[in-house]
This record gives structure tokens, C-alpha cells and sequence, in this order.
């Protein structure tokens, strides 16, 4: 029986944090549960799952649709396409059986591509090796989810390039079933001829770009690492942009600012999926609306800098041991509240 590769490649950047990185674990699950009760797809799909963000890796090697269990999803900092691009193309190459004059090799492969942003690395050689080697051998579908992706550079890895955005309740369950569907349409089609169609998009859902739009959104959301001065675990705070009006007499202006959406728990595991680099970017306290909690130990205030540049978690004016440097640190209000500046995840 020949197969039919199905390969998911999953964007855990930080800016996944929360529901968005539940939501897509849990629609890989969906996709495999409705795939199982299909007979084609249960004959002839294979799947496996490549995780990246400041690193990318294989977490589910190539396996049957029966034996396959849907990995948990990791999340680091960085978004780093043209890695995990290279690990694809390893993996399409260590993986895939190919056509011999005395075997049937596997049916070309199928690439999913879901991210929510825009690359942290430079993915151009990347991109240069999979137009001239993979391009041909592998159908791939690239899917940005929401505004911040950067489809001038998936329009240069596919054709079929398209966003989604989950503007109603619903939404991600439609695109789940059409992904779903894509997949069924392929393990069919592969009988008849070596021509895959893709399922019927929902243009009410999907936006099929045939010439990506060049310019970027502005980024929807900034992500900020800290740790519990009691527990050192890590958490990553999430803001999102949020424009406001602001009107005196004499003028209005727009000003676009950004507001707590949620402080989240972080797996040491984080900094392993983390692009060093990634830490690079600063911010100034002053953009950020809204201070959460420590979501490890309920300290009053997850935002506070020590002197080494790290945030960490604070109950009030009081002494403390710096999670990151270890040095003690004493904390008390300051009069004047400007801003400083903070380091910031990229993903
Ligand atoms: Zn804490
Ligand atoms: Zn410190």
C-alpha cells in the first residue's frame, strides 16, 4: 500500500500562549478523529508533526493515522521559519519513501503550514532550497492565522497561500473541517492520478492570497518572560494592541497601546524552544496597560524589573531574591511612574 505523508508544521511561537496553541492541539486531534473514520484516509495517511518557534523539531516522526497520538505542543520565543523550513525538507527527505524502477514510492506529500506571525530568522535560503528541490515534490498549503503574518513571504514558498481569522464562534471548527476535508480530497484523488486537488475553500472563512499583500500589519500582540521569586518558574506575560482615541480640545489623536490579555504559566521547556536571540527587543513599560498577577504563587504583581533586566514577581514594597541574577533586590514605590524599558519575546 503506498502512503500518503502528511506533514504539520506548527508555529509555537509565544504569541500562541494560551488559547490559540489549545486550540490548534486540539484541532490536530479533531483532524485526526474525523480522518479515522474515513476509509481512504485511514488506508493510505501517514502524519507527522514538526513543532517550531525559536528552534524547530520533529515531536511526531511519520507514523500510520491508527497509531498516531497527537503530540503536546510545545511554545517558545522566536518564530524561526527558515529552521524549521531546513527540518522539514530533512525530514521530507529521511521519511519519505521515494519511487525507485523497482518500487512504488510514497504519494506525494502534503505540508501544512500554520503560523501566526512573521519570521524571526532569515528563512531566504530556506526558501531558496525548497523552490529548487521541494517545491515540486510536496503539495503545501501555508495558512497565517490572523493579521501579523508575513504573506509576502509565504506567497514566495506557495501558491497556496491563505489567512484565516477566527472572527466568530465557530470559525476554527469549519477551518478544522476543512483542513479535514483537504486531506480526504488528496487520499482519494491519489488513486486516480498523481494531480492532488485541495478541498473547496470556504471563502467566508479563508482569503486565498494571489498576490500577497506586500505590507504587514502591525504587530498584534507583545509577549514579556518573567519568573516567581518563590517558585522560579517561568510565566510569559501577553499584550494586545488596542487603539485609542485620545481627544483634548485642539486635536485627536490615534495612539495605539497595548493591554494585559493574560499572564500564563510557562514549562522550563520554554527556553529550550527559545531563540537566544529572541530576548533582544526592548519595550517601554510605558505602551503596556495593565499589570497580571503571579499566575505561580499569586503575588500582587507579575511586572517587576531588577537591576539585571528581568522581571519577576513581587507582593508589594518589599525585599526580594532576584529568580534570575539571585541577587536580593528591594523594591519600594517610586514617586515619579515613568516607563522603563523591559525585554520582549519576538514570536
Ligand atoms: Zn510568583
Ligand atoms: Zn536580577
Amino acid at each position: 500500500m503506498r502512503r500518503l505523508p502528511v506533514f504539520f508544521v506548527l508555529d509555537c511561537s509565544e504569541s500562541m500562549v494560551g488559547d490559540s496553541l489549545q486550540k490548534m492541539e486540539d484541532g490536530l486531534q479533531a483532524i485526526v478523529r474525523a480522518l479515522r473514520t474515513d476509509p481512504h484516509a485511514l488506508e493510505t495517511v501517514y502524519i507527522s508533526v514538526i513543532a517550531f518557534a525559536g528552534v524547530a523539531k520533529t515531536i511526531a516522526p511519520l507514523v500510520e493515522l491508527v497509531s498516531f497520538y497527537p503530540p503536546k505542543l510545545p511554545l517558545g520565543g522566536g518564530t524561526s521559519l527558515g529552521v524549521a523550513l531546513e527540518t522539514l525538507m530533512a525530514e521530507l527527505d529521511s521519511s519519505v519513501v521515494k519511487t525507485t524502477p523497482d518500487r512504488k514510492g510514497d504519494w506525494k506529500p502534503i505540508v501544512y503550514l500554520f503560523t501566526d506571525g512573521r519570521p524571526t530568522d532569515n528563512p531566504n535560503t530556506a526558501i531558496d532550497r525548497w523552490n529548487a528541490k521541494y517545491a515540486k515534490k510536496a503539495t503545501l498549503i501555508a495558512v497565517g492565522l490572523g493579521q501579523s503574518v508575513d504573506f509576502e513571504t509565504l506567497g514566495r514558498l506557495t501558491e497556496n497561500a491563505m489567512m484565516f481569522e477566527d472572527s466568530q464562534e465557530g470559525d476554527f471548527k469549519k477551518f478544522i473541517n476543512w483542513v479535514t476535508a483537504s486531506v480526504v480530497a488528496q487520499s482519494k484523488s491519489v488513486g486516480e492520478s498523481d494531480a492532488q486537488s485541495l478541498a473547496n475553500i470556504d471563502a467566508s472563512l479563508m482569503r486565498i492570497f494571489k498576490n500577497p499583500p506586500s505590507k504587514q500589519a502591525d504587530e498584534a500582540c507583545i509577549t514579556l518572560v518573567g519568573r516567581c521569586q518563590k517558585t522560579r518558574k517561568p510565566y510569559l506575560m501577553k499584550y494586545d494592541r488596542a487603539i485609542q482615541n485620545v481627544a483634548t480640545q485642539d486635536f485627536k489623536l490615534q495612539v495605539s497601546r497595548f493591554e494585559i490579555a493574560g499572564c500564563y504559566p510557562l514549562e522550563e521547556d520554554y527556553f529550550i524552544w527559545s531563540d537566544p536571540r529572541a530576548m533582544d527587543l526592548k519595550v517601554n513599560s510605558e505602551d503596556l496597560i495593565g499589570t497580571p498577577g503571579c499566575p505561580h504563587c499569586g503575588n500582587y504583581t507579575a511586572f517587576a524589573a531588577c537591576g539585571c533586566g528581568k522581571l519577576m514577581c513581587i507582593n508589594g514594597p518589599e525585599e526580594a531574591f532576584c529568580p534570575w541574577c539571585k541577587k536580593l533586590v528591594s523594591f519600594s514605590f517610586s514617586g515619579n511612574d515613568g516607563g522603563f524599558d523591559v525585554g520582549r519575546g519576538r514570536g
